[in-house]
């Protein structure tokens, strides 16, 4: 019971990623757009297992959420999901301003896209 958020830049980057996990995977699944500095992309990562790059199994990448892929927080959130276990925290994802990998600027935009893809 994920949702899905959509990202975009003025430099036309787009990207569709799932957030969270389903009915049945939600305690091993926990999708979050990262960073892979490798990929130089967006990536969709599962954030429950050993943080890795699904295309280049880089472990050189970084949760959306991180304060340094943010220049600005917005002040209204887009998508959020947060996940108990040993390291439990809020996941969250904000209409600020984000990291761009393809122009290299903090332009890109985070927007809310269809709910449920379970
Ligand atoms: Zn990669
Ligand atoms: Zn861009």
């Amino acid at each position: 019971m994920g949702s899905m958020v959509e990202a975009s830049c003025e430099c036309g980057y787009e990207g569709t990623f799932p957030i969270g996990g389903g009915m049945a995977t939600f305690q091993e699944e926990c999708s979050f757009p990262c960073l892979c500095r490798q990929c130089k992309r967006v990536v969709d990562a599962n954030l429950l297992t050993k943080l890795a790059c699904p295309t280049c199994g880089s472990e050189n990448i970084i949760p959306y959420d991180q304060p340094e892929l943010c220049e600005q927080q917005g002040s209204n959130v887009v998508a959020s999901w947060s996940f108990g276990g040993q390291n439990g925290r809020e996941l969250q994802l904000t209409d600020g301003l984000y990291f761009c990998p393809l122009c290299d600027t903090y332009r890109l935009r985070f927007f809310e896209g269809d709910v449920c893809w379970d």
